[in-house]
């Protein structure tokens, strides 16, 4: 009988004694982008992960830990709306993909989430996997502990049309796939429906549909329209049943009107948007996630003979059209996140794409926004993430430098925190 009211004993008092984790951050400057504002010498309280205050003259808890970067200026941490971090290791032609196992897929992947974090990346929106599922893996396995990465939000698979821009081409066709090799193949709106429910399942958090061709797809034309209005209506419809938000790749005039047209949350690449478009996306209110650097990294392949002469055919002309259609869709006053298409750039360069977003029109804020607050929000997580506020994830990076001066400060980050921990400090 006295062994059991011990155990109690013993349980009660460890639970109560257990302190809990507070961290005191001391920030020479703080970048606020849901205000557009810097802030000067500012604390920011951290317990248990989440920021509990911020402020100039809060009561510091006497057994918190002091982190000081009075010299620095911190940012929330950043967000990238458009990754691959699960495919294995980097590699230009998709067809590597058919010498792998799953498994072999997955822990090559296990540095990318690394790399990705260390850079600034606290959190991404990974928008497709060649092999279905293995992004739900590595979320998965970064959310127990298990490996260091960013968190993670995953589509699961692409929904794509049979030899379509999501597909794994490049094979005879009388060489069968693996179930995880064609899982998301849909050709009308009911094979969409059953490839969300099957998704919504399995434990995706978004759905990624492909409403044009693509460029670094075997057998793909990025001009080419895929799904019709109605299959990409299906997607939207049938996501919203599972509270899912639906992103679509998209480079031909017409695959990106189709989609925002259905509906989708934002629309990827966005490559030869027309007038139209950012008409109809600024009147939706869609967001337009377009992955204007990694251009330069397609055509450093290309001088290492390291593309396929393919995928630089379907690229001739579109890089300056998608550059030329992000300056007049900031013009226009769209909505625009922060997507790299990370993985076709190595992984940990994502903010090389700041630069250029102020190049062709952005101010530093606006390209910051779009990687904080602005990407918050299209991941419907802006009581989450996307800046430093009270009840938020203590999701936090610095830089020395002022990025809002020289926004390519943020390619050399010297702090990274996620969720109150820190994982990269100089
Ligand atoms: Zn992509």
């Amino acid at each position: 009988m006295k062994f059991p009211s011990f155990v109690c004993v013993v349980v009660l008092f460890c639970s109560a004694a257990l302190p809990a984790q507070v961290t005191v951050i001391k920030a020479g400057k703080l970048i606020d982008p849901e205000a557009g504002t810097v802030l000067k010498d500012q604390t920011i309280l951290v317990r248990d992960g989440k920021v509990e205050a911020v402020g100039q003259n809060l009561v510091i808890p006497p057994a918190a830990q002091t982190i000081d970067l009075t010299a620095e200026t911190v940012l929330p941490g950043l967000i990238d709306c458009h990754t691959h971090l699960a495919d294995g290791a980097r590699e230009t032609d998709p067809l590597t993909q058919f010498e792998k196992t799953a498994a072999q897929v997955a822990l090559e992947s296990v540095p990318n989430a690394r790399a990705v974090l260390e850079s600034g990346f606290t959190t991404v929106r990974d928008v497709g996997v060649y092999r279905a599922l293995t992004d739900i893996a590595l979320r998965d396995a970064i959310n127990r502990g298990y490996i260091v990465g960013p968190r993670m939000f995953v589509a699961g698979a692409y929904v794509t049309i049979t030899g379509g821009a999501g597909g794994a081409t490049g094979l005879a066709p009388d060489i069968p796939l693996p179930w995880d090799l064609h899982y998301g193949e849909a050709n009308s709106p009911w094979e969409v429906r059953q490839v969300i429910r099957k998704l919504a399942h399995d434990g995706a958090d978004h759905i990624k549909i492909l409403s044009s061709g693509a460029v670094l797809t075997h057998g793909s034309n990025p001009r080419a329209q895929e799904f019709t209005l109605e299959e990409l209506q299906a997607a939207v419809d049938e996501a919203s049943h599972f509270g899912l938000r639906v992103e679509s790749h998209a480079h031909s005039p017409q695959g990106i009107k189709n989609a925002i047209r259905a509906g989708v949350a934002s629309v990827e690449h966005a490559t030869m948007i027309d007038d139209e478009g950012i008409a109809l996306a600024k009147q939706r209110g869609t967001y337009l996630d377009m992955d204007i650097y990694d251009e330069e990294c397609i055509e450093e392949d290309a001088h290492r003979n390291n593309m396929p002469l393919d995928f630089l055919a379907h690229d001739a002309g579109l890089a300056q059209m998608q550059r030329e259609g992000f300056r007049k869709a900031v013009q226009a006053g769209v909505k625009m996140s922060f997507g790299t298409d990370a993985g076709v750039c190595a992984y940990g360069l994502s903010a090389k794409q700041f630069a250029f977003m102020v190049r062709y029109g952005m101010t530093p804020m606006q390209a910051v926004q779009s990687a904080t607050i602005n990407a918050a929000d299209l991941l419907g997580k802006r009581e989450l993430l996307g800046s430093l506020k009270p009840g938020k994830y203590a999701d936090l990076i610095a830089v020395s430098g002022d990025p809002l001066a020289d926004v390519s400060v943020l390619e050399r980050v010297d702090f990274v925190m996620k969720e109150g921990k820190v994982y990269k400090q100089k």
